[in-house]
């Protein structure tokens, strides 16, 4: 791929290699890559009894400078470390960015543009109408997905899936229920650069964008470049 097309996919605008695929009641959004690996990992857990609903594939820079502008201009909500929702009209544009960012990448800068990263959860709750959150709790001991949080922590590494905000190094939440493919998302995070971030939250519709890009290059060492192994 030529590196103005690997800028492109980076940035959640065109992908030169998405595609569907049909798994269960669902039509997932993926890089063609990781359509095998998908399969195989999603059969292997529905052998142990845990159906995979997909909450989240690919994402493009539209849709997540939605979800973003629509929590900075509090439509939605923003939650705290503890899963609690945060008064955001009591805060700088610096510490709403923060806030936000803990559980919602800037738009350009999210793994799910790239069609390698899966948000998972039990289809069996989806199906009987749980309401997710996507909140570490539901994957702690005693949660609804305890079963498999368990599966992955023994089954991922097998598919050469993993989980980069596995543990909270001090950017992104803890989110166990973020997987990656980890032969396209490796190289590809290699590939993301500040400069081509800042110029696209300038063209674009991005609430606190002069905010984001000032801080930018700190924002990514934080969030987008520390991640698990
Ligand atoms: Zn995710």
């Amino acid at each position: 791929m030529n590196e103005q097309k690997t800028e492109q996919l980076l940035l959640g605008l065109e992908h030169p290699a998405l595609t569907q695929l049909e798994h269960n009641d669902q039509t997932i959004i993926l890089h063609q890559a990781v359509v095998q690996p998908l399969k195989q990992l999603m059969d292997a857990s529905a052998k142990a009894g845990l159906d995979i609903h997909i909450v989240s594939s690919w994402r493009s820079f539209q849709h997540q400078a939605s979800i973003w502008n629509r929590k900075w201009n509090g439509e939605r909500a923003v939650l705290d470390k503890h899963s609690q929702p945060i008064d955001l009209t009591q805060l700088s544009d610096h510490e709403k960015f923060k806030s936000i960012a803990f559980w919602s990448a800037v738009p350009g800068t999210s793994r799910h543009h790239w069609g390698t990263d899966f948000d998972l959860f039990l289809q069996a709750l989806v199906k009987k109408g749980y309401s997710v959150q996507l909140v570490p709790e539901e994957f702690a001991a005693g949660g609804p997905c305890e079963s498999l949080e368990c599966w992955l922590q023994e089954n991922l590494g097998q598919f050469e899936f993993f989980r980069p905000y596995q543990t909270y190094r001090g950017g992104v939440a803890h989110e166990p229920w973020h997987i990656s493919y980890r032969p396209v998302s490796e190289p590809l995070l290699k590939n993301v650069e500040a400069k081509s971030i800042a110029s696209q939250l300038m063209l674009q519709d991005v609430q606190g964008k002069q905010t984001i890009t000032a801080a930018l290059d700190d924002y990514l060492e934080r969030y987008v470049f520390n991640i698990d192994d």
